[in-house]
């Protein structure tokens, strides 16, 4: 019989910054597959409020204890990545129906490009299904409380980046 192939997924995105839905779609996946890298993705059409090494440290720092995981960064298409990781799967987080047309767009536009690479959509716990990262630094930038909806070291680079706001 042959040998399975182990099987790496790809999770992509711009995590500014990494929240803990984003946390808990990784850790839905680990179990499933060999290898789960999370790739931030380098889209200059964005402005983003941290820099990629900061957003690469917070990935690290919040995902360091599950086994199987590990972070990257790539610019260009996703599918050509996945390709040169070896990927099969590019994994996406499905919170509400709205995030629904914008994935079926892409994942269909990906598998224009790579018919062998499928996406595979993980649902959050409800917990976190209204969480984003705008709304994070929204909230933290005028003083709000993100405490529980972020991983502590990301906690601790909000407070650096909105000092007077999230102390007061
Ligand atoms: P992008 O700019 O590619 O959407 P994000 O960093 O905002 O990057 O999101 C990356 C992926 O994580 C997307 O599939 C998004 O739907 C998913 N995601 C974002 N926030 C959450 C959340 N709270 N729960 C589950 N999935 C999420």
């Amino acid at each position: 019989m042959a040998q399975k192939q182990a099987i790496t997924a790809i999770y992509p995105g711009t995590f500014d910054p990494i929240t803990n839905g984003h946390l808990d779609i990784v850790k839905r996946a680990a179990p499933l597959f060999d290898k789960v890298i999370i790739t931030l993705a380098l889209n200059i059409d964005k402005d983003p409020l941290f820099s990629i090494e900061e957003r690469l440290e917070m990935l690290r720092r919040s995902t360091e204890d599950i086994e199987g995981v590990e972070v990257a960064q790539f610019s260009g298409l996703v599918v050509n990545f996945a390709s040169s990781r070896g990927a099969k799967v590019i994994i996406r987080g499905l919170r509400a129906v709205s995030d629904f047309e914008y994935e079926f767009q892409i994942a269909l536009m990906n598998r224009k490009q790579r018919p062998e690479i499928d996406t595979v959509y993980l649902m959050p716990d409800a917990r976190y299904t209204y969480l984003s990262s705008s709304i994070i630094k929204e909230v933290a930038r005028h003083g709000g409380e993100v405490r529980q909806l972020v991983p502590s070291f990301v906690m601790e680079m909000l407070m650096k980046k909105f000092p007077k706001s999230i102390s007061e």
